[in-house]
């Protein structure tokens, strides 16, 4: 049985691709009002199992049979005693995922596996909150996570061979491809990531074009299927400032500092598509219609 803590952007995603594969799964969240947007996503959302129905990959009684192997709950005692596997999507804030990491560490079995999806926080950090560190590993997971091919898996400095390979043959089970990436603040595509989606905000900032036109040349030129904007707004701008805090307090490098416009949209709301963020007033072409830049 898999655990998914977190039930957001990440967590429903993630939560959806084990069902799809046949696990049963534990979905964990503080309330049961955010549960049941996951759970309303992972049925109709733009990446739902009611989308494989329209393509006729799935047939709704299927849809009622996968929803049916997702048990939400917001009790963390019922979700400990019944998982084999955590897999951690809780905001990306080194202090908040270290607090709710030790919890799970003291209520569930010795031998369930802890992984988190973390984008970049060092895993050899984040073991440090556990007293299994052997059994503790990175799956970074990609935005959409049913969609998305690749697992990036990362072995902290005390991470067994046993944790990393049962982790990586669990990745394929789920239909993925999982790639090795050392461990170090934003593994590999976190680092590569955050450095280009932060110079396309600093291009912005230096006038050389406006949002939608960086988009649509970023598309043309690179044949990239979303501008760096639109894929800011998909990931969450308040993801991208908390990754970019992190990467840039532990390299100190100035391609990783958090663009002082990213932060405002942040303080004032706009953490992106309010379809995958709920309770976001909008992305980066809602704020500036609001605030001229
Ligand atoms: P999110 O804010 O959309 O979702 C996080 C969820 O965790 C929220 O629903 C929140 O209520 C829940 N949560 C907070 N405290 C909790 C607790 N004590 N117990 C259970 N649930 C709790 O964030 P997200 O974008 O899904 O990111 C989650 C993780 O995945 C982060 O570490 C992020 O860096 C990583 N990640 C994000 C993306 C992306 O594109 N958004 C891609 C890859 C990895």
């Amino acid at each position: 049985m898999i655990g998914v803590v977190g039930a957001g952007t990440m967590g429903h995603g993630i939560a959806q691709t084990c069902v799809q594969a046949g696990y049963i799964v534990y979905l964990i969240d503080v309330d049961r009002d955010i549960l049941e947007k996951g759970l309303r996503l992972i049925r109709e959302g733009p990446f739902g199992l009611m989308k494989l129905v329209e393509k006729g990959k799935l047939s709704p009684n299927q849809v009622d049979e996968t929803m049916k192997r997702i048990k939400a709950t917001i009790d963390y005692d019922e979700f400990s005693e019944n998982v084999n596997i955590v897999i951690e999507a809780v905001p990306e804030n080194p202090e908040l995922k270290k607090k709710i990491l030790r919890l799970l560490d003291e209520k569930c079995p010795e031998k369930t596996v802890f992984a988190s999806n973390t984008s970049g926080i060092m895993i050899t950090e984040l073991a440090t909150a556990v007293k299994r560190k052997d059994r503790f590993v990175g799956m970074h997971w990609f935005n959409p996570a049913p969609v998305m091919p690749l697992i990036e898996v990362v072995r902290g400095s005390l991470t067994s061979d046993e944790t990393f390979n049962l982790t990586f043959e669990l990745s394929k089970k789920l239909g993925k491809i999982p790639i090795e990436a050392k461990d170090g603040p934003g593994f590999y595509t976190t680092r590569f990531i955050t450095a280009y989606l932060f110079e396309a905000i600093r291009l912005f900032e230096a006038g050389l074009a406006d949002i939608k036109d960086i988009d649509e040349m970023t598309k043309l030129a690179f044949r990239h299927p979303l501008g760096p904007f639109e894929l800011m707004d998909l990931i969450g701008l308040d993801t991208m400032l908390h990754i970019g805090e992190y990467i840039y307090s532990v390299t100190w490098k100035p391609q990783y500092k958090p663009p002082l416009v990213l932060r405002k949209l942040v303080l004032s709301g706009y953490i992106g598509d309010p379809r995958f963020k709920p309770g976001s007033r909008g992305g980066w072409r809602d704020y500036f219609k609001v605030v001229k830049p």
